[in-house]
């Protein structure tokens, strides 16, 4: 519920364990009342943004050199602070990004699960011992760190998106620079003040702040050896465009989603409801995983059209601090603006156009960005808009289907592949959904939201390049490395290579 009002956060860039420049050049505001400021902050000039990742460069060696274990001791240290502040972080992002603050909770704990499993990590083999054809070698996998990883996140997971990235790098022995979304650098910096208390040593995890350019300008630095991006297709593009040049930079990319929820005609009808609707608007719609198209077999679809038409109008959109509600704004007034030209396309493109959305003036006297559910009906064309481009609100489409090739065809006919799910009493028909369709992460009798930190987190197509976040993210900040050492007294070569030196020996 509503307190005293919050004096803004002094927002601070932080190189090599200084915080520094407290200026004001952008502010963030709460969605939910724009008129409240949740804070100030500096935008990075290129000259602080490459004196972090030479800060990043500075501390390097010394952390690479750290034992794996203290390395992850310190997010032992970390788990304790995060438990101590759950709440206060939660509020702080429901402030600032709109959503509930249950869900602010959930992503809170997501990010605590995040520094558990890198703590538990250290002390887990983290190599591999494989035979050699000569008797008298050992061979090892080793991993090894590549040095700097630049961090760039979303808004709407502003705090367990970085620790997916944030906490495998630095147990690898990597240093950070991390460049938060200029809609939450409050809980950005938040979670950097935390990693400082837990006790993190100077320059192992830098903060700068700002929009895009101050994201590129870390982008352009050949200093950074790894960029783990994660937010929309287009900038993750431009990230890889401008990586290419540079002989070993590592891109991590994780991006948007055009994901499909699939109602089989055996389905259990209310479970495949609460699927839809959480998969729809959980967050307002407003997660890379959200559900734009729900797929529904033909004999089920009135039935499901009808039960949406019901439910929809009793979902409960308002105050994010309110955990009674069941979801908040959008994160800003672009965001509203471009979900209404979808919602307009829609009324173009539907079949029939059951809840147009619309935005919702009622609340907090106007001043934030609230949106009404936008559902419609429409039979699959590949030409539809609507069914291809990522929206990212409360915006969904009913597609009816015949049988389950038509339903992985439309499911697959999208330029993204991030998550899926069926909803099916039939094993058989969810080994095939399996087998059949395009996405990074699966779910059977679920929402297609709803992820958990010790599974790879990724995507196919434009929803990611293949080095998977979270627990998958250990590919990408690290590169493996052959160490082969011989316990002979002479040498023995591989492959029946001889090692005759032609009458020389010594
Ligand atoms: P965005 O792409 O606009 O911004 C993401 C980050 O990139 C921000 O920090 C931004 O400042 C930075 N940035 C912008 N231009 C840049 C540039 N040229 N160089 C370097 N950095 C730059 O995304 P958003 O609006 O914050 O988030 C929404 C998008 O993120 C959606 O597309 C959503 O699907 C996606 N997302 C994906 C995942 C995933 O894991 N696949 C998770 C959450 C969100």
């Amino acid at each position: 519920m509503r307190t005293a009002p919050v004096p803004p956060m002094q927002g601070r860039l932080s190189i090599d364990g200084e915080w520094v420049s407290p200026r004001a050049d952008f502010s963030s505001s709460n969605p939910a009342d724009l008129a409240e400021v949740v804070g100030t902050f500096p935008s990075a000039t290129t000259g602080e943004a490459d004196q972090a990742v030479a800060a990043a460069r500075a501390a390097f060696p010394a952390w690479r050199r750290t034992s794996r274990i203290l390395r992850a001791e310190c997010f032992d240290r970390l788990a304790q602070l995060i438990k101590r502040d759950t709440d206060t972080l939660a509020r702080l992002m429901a402030r600032e990004c709109g959503k509930n603050v249950t869900e602010c909770r959930a992503e809170v704990v997501e990010g605590l699960h995040m520094v558990q499993y890198v703590f538990g990590s250290g002390r887990t083999p983290c190599g591999e011992i494989v035979a050699s054809e000569i008797a008298e070698k050992d061979a090892f996998v080793r991993r090894k760190p590549w040095g700097v990883v630049a961090v760039i996140t979303p808004w709407n997971f502003p705090f367990a998106v970085p620790l997916w990235m944030l906490g495998p790098s630095l147990l690898e022995g990597n240093t950070c620079v991390f460049k938060p979304s200029e809609d939450t650098p409050a809980v950005g910096q938040r979670l950097v003040e935390l990693f400082i208390e837990a006790g993190f040593p100077a320059g192992t995890v830098n903060l700068v702040h700002g929009d895009g350019p101050v994201g590129e300008s870390l982008v352009r630095n050949p200093s950074v050896n790894v960029v783990c991006f994660t937010g929309s297709y287009e900038v993750g593009r431009r990230i890889q465009e401008i990586s290419a040049s540079l002989p070993d930079r590592i891109v991590a990319a994780e991006m948007g989603g055009k994901n499909a929820v699939i109602v089989c005609d055996d389905a259990r009808f209310d479970l495949a409801v609460t699927a839809g609707i959480l998969s729809a608007f959980k967050t307002t719609g407003q997660r890379c995983v959200s559900a734009s198209r729900i797929l529904i077999q033909e004999s089920l679809y009135d039935r499901y059209i009808q039960r949406f038409r019901e439910v929809v109008p009793r979902l409960r959109f308002g105050d994010p601090l309110d955990p009674s509600n069941f979801a908040g704004p959008l994160i800003n007034r672009a965001a509203v603006e471009k979900v209404l030209r979808y919602n307009a396309l829609a009324t173009e493109e539907a079949t029939d156009v059951i809840f147009p959305g619309g935005e919702l003036t009622s609340i907090h006297g106007g001043r934030g960005c609230y949106l009404s559910p936008c559902v419609y009906t429409i039979a699959y064309r590949p030409d539809a808009r609507v069914l291809r481009e990522e929206v990212f609100g409360p915006h969904v489409a009913l597609v009816p289907f015949q049988t389950d090739e038509d339903a992985v065809r439309i499911a697959n006919d999208a330029d993204y592949g991030l998550s899926m799910a069926v909803i099916t009493e039939n094993y058989r028909r969810m080994r095939f959904f399996r087998d059949e369709c395009d996405y990074g992460m699966g779910y059977v009798n679920l929402p297609c939201i709803g992820a958990e930190v010790h599974l790879p987190f990724g995507g196919v197509k434009k929803s990611g390049n293949g080095h998977p976040s979270a627990a998958g993210l250990i590919e990408a900040v690290t590169h493996k490395t052959a160490w082969t050492v011989n316990h002979g007294t002479e040498i023995k070569m591989a492959q029946g290579l001889t090692t005759d030196l032609g009458g020389e020996a010594a």
